[in-house]
């Protein structure tokens, strides 16, 4: 079992609030909003390559390498206008015919010149689809927020384990890089789960924030579907289930999960029931399908 508390020199301070945003400021980010955003989408580093289809079996012919489709969009606000958000929320897009889709923010509050968002290609989505085929590069776009009651509890000096799914990387990388700017004392442990290495999408930053803070960070990449050209020797399998594997007792830790509502339902369950894990201590942004809730409607 790795204990994070062990590693951890300053274990026994009591956190102070490092943040600097007061409880007024607190409730003014949870008014939502409308404002005007430029965004420019700028996809990560081309692997130079088409997506792989999935194959229910191996097939001799050499598989294409796997390409990434998230692209790191940037939103420029208007200027002289700020955001005022917690490391970790989300804004809701505005679209058309009165859709919207949800994305969480990637950045930071200290760093808001020009927000980040990580966003997945959903072949044949509403938003997404048109984003990756047919879209310009700049675009004025509406949206809603700050949103959503995922943020860092900063009144806790528990150990943090951080889980990650895809895309869901984008608000626990804006809380660490808070956290870290922060130098918050705490422990912290990110697991990243995602099907194969490209869609690690951004694993320079999760290990640079390893390599800066030896002492408290710890990055854990996990593949549940690693290609042969991955080679591959790290994690394999689930990335809740790594969890799982590397702790017997998490009574003593607070944990920040955040990917598709599969992985946040069945880490909850697997964390409070197996491993001791207080229910209020699992705090997740579960990245439900907006198409869906729409259609329920
Ligand atoms: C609070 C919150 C924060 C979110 N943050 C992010 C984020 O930072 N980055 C990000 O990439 N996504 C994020 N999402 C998910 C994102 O909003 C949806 O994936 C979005 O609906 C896709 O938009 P679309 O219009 O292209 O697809 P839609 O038209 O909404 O969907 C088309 C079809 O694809 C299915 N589908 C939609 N999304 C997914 C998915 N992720 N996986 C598998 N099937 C899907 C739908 O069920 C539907 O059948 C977040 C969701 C929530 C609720």
């Amino acid at each position: 079992m790795r204990d994070l508390q062990g590693t951890h020199p300053d274990r026994s301070r009591r956190l102070r609030p490092v943040s600097g945003v007061d409880a007024d400021r607190r409730r003014e980010s949870f008014r939502p909003r409308a404002v005007l955003l430029r965004a420019a989408v700028e996809r990560p580093r081309d692997r130079g390559a088409r997506s792989a289809p999935r194959r229910r079996h191996p097939d001799p012919a050499p598989a294409l390498p796997h390409r990434v489709d998230v692209a790191i969009v940037k939103v420029k606000l208007p200027a002289n206008e700020r955001l005022q958000f917690l490391a970790g929320q989300y804004i809701d897009l505005l679209l058309k015919d009165g859709h919207r889709r949800s994305f969480s923010l990637a950045t930071p509050p200290h760093a808001d010149e020009l927000l980040e968002l990580h966003i997945r290609h959903i072949t044949g989505g509403f938003f997404t689809d048109p984003l990756f085929t047919t879209y310009k590069g700049r675009e004025i776009l509406r949206f809603e927020g700050p949103l959503g009651t995922f943020y860092l509890r900063e009144d806790s000096d528990k150990p943090i384990i951080f889980v990650a799914g895809g895309t869901g990387f984008a608000p626990i990388k804006a809380i660490i890089e808070h956290a870290l700017y922060h130098k918050l004392p705490r422990p912290m442990v990110l697991y990243w789960g995602a099907r194969a290495k490209a869609d690690l999408y951004q694993p320079d930053v999760a290990a640079e924030w390893q390599r800066a803070n030896p002492e408290h960070f710890t990055f854990i990449p996990v593949l549940s579907e690693p290609a042969p050209s991955d080679q591959w020797s790290g994690r394999k399998g689930f990335v809740h289930q790594a969890v799982l594997d590397d702790f017997d007792d998490l009574s003593g830790y607070q944990v920040y999960a955040c990917g598709g509502p599969a992985m946040i339902d069945i880490a909850r369950r697997d964390f409070t029931t197996r491993k001791r894990l207080p229910s209020d201590e699992f705090f997740a942004d579960s990245f439900t399908y907006a198409a869906e809730a729409e259609a329920r409607k």
